[in-house]
């Protein structure tokens, strides 16, 4: 469930029997504990950093720019027209 903010998050349940909450905004561990249904005050009250937020989107830009996916090049029959 998301929380205030609109962040989600995914539980990792790790070898040695601790519960890890991902955040799917920023990818931080927000926390890590040994009953799960601890992880509900980190979740409600975390918020993403904005800075490690856009250092995400910028390299997910590079990393597709590096692919060679260009979404703005025209069609292939509009370049014969
Ligand atoms: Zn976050």
């Amino acid at each position: 469930m998301p929380n205030e903010f609109g962040n989600q998050f995914h539980h990792m349940h790790n070898k040695y029997g601790t519960y890890d909450s991902i955040c799917d905004g920023c990818f931080v561990t927000v926390a890590t504990v040994s009953k799960e249904s601890d992880l509900a005050p980190a979740e409600d009250t975390h918020v993403c950093d904005p800075v490690l937020v856009y250092q995400i989107s910028e390299s997910a830009r590079h990393a597709l720019s590096a692919l060679n996916l260009d979404f703005g090049k025209p069609r292939y029959r509009e370049v014969w027209r």
